[in-house]
């Protein structure tokens, strides 16, 4: 058995979409209750996590710049969050520097920071050998983001309460989709607090409900049935905020996709495809279409946070 302190350990983490997102009415505790459907997809950050004197976060990719690199940024915070959870007899765990290679677009939509906070914990339960099972790591990532527990766990699953509530959904298959990325992000308060505004004209907002004909797609396996059911109760405020998502959307539609939708808060558009060919050849006429920054495809489901295995020296 393995026993000695690993001298760094590195989380591969992949983004999330929101096959459903049904928003509730405010809460009084200033968080909406959703009903959601998430799907871990094959777009990844990488953490890497060592012993160091201070806790520094360095990072380097897609978006480098906009992400902060003092205590605020959401693994520097899990790696505090894990160090109080796990604290022997008061003293402190030792700092680490983490180091975050980014691919998940920022303010995207797709959970890069929660992503991260998972990937931050997964490494240091391992780097500092504390053993806390899944479900722990969970309660703790909880405290810190409503999707840092999905990153945890990854494949399909049904999210209830602020979305960390999590259920495993039973899903076949595999789904292929075109991801439109938008020169620069959205902030997800203010895409909540557009889409109340735009509410705020009903009198009675009803309890977000788990959509019955998405699972049935979901269990049948076939894109083109999910694509119809695919729902985002945020989407009219995301397009609110940029008009031109409209636009995106309605090419991809144009292009073939067998369903089209706002991912999350957004403003990243997905396209889901027939299978992986037809998610390629999305892509290429979506970039031509030249709607948006950037085009990439990913599949779902893919697993959590996990640890990439150091390879033997020889
Ligand atoms: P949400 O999970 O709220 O839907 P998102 O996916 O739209 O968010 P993120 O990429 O998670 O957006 O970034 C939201 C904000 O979080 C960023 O603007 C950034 O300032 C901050 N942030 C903190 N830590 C990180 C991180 N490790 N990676 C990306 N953003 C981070």
């Amino acid at each position: 058995m393995k026993t000695s302190t690993p001298s760094a350990v590195t989380v591969r983490v992949p983004a999330k979409v929101n096959l459903q997102l049904a928003v509730g009415p405010l809460r009084s505790d200033g968080y909406h209750g959703v009903v959601t459907v998430y799907q871990a997809i094959s777009l990844y950050d990488e953490v890497t996590v060592r012993p160091a004197e201070r806790t520094r976060v360095v990072v380097t990719g897609e978006d480098a710049a906009l992400v902060p690199t003092g205590p605020t940024n959401l693994a520097s915070k899990a790696v505090t969050a894990l160090g109080r959870a796990t604290r022997q007899r008061g003293a402190s765990r030792p700092g680490v520097q983490i180091e975050i290679r980014k691919r998940i677009p920022v303010a995207a939509g797709l959970a890069g920071g929660s992503a991260d906070a998972a990937a931050a914990l997964v490494a240091c339960n391992e780097l500092w050998r504390t053993g806390l099972t899944q479900q722990e790591l969970a309660e703790v990532g909880a405290r810190l983001g409503s999707d840092v527990p999905f990153a945890l766990v990854g494949g399909t699953a049904v999210g209830r309460g602020r979305g960390e509530l999590l259920t495993a959904a039973l899903v076949s298959g595999s789904y292929h989709w075109a991801l439109a990325f938008a020169s620069g992000g959205l902030s997800t308060p203010e895409v909540y607090a557009t889409c109340d505004r735009l509410r705020a004209a009903r009198s009675v907002q009803p309890e977000p409900q788990l959509s019955g004909p998405l699972m049935a797609a979901l269990r049948s396996g076939d894109p083109a049935a999910v694509g119809p059911e695919l729902v985002n109760d945020l989407q009219p405020a995301a397009i609110s905020l940029r008009p031109e998502l409209r636009r995106a959307l309605l090419a991809g539609r144009e292009h073939g996709a067998v369903g089209v939708m706002v991912s999350g808060s957004g403003p990243t558009c997905l396209f889901l495809a027939r299978d992986a060919a037809h998610a390629r050849d999305l892509a290429v006429s979506l970039t031509g279409a030249g709607i948006c920054r950037a085009v990439t495809v990913a599949s779902g489901p893919v697993p959590g946070a996990a640890v990439v295995p150091v390879r033997e020296s020889v």
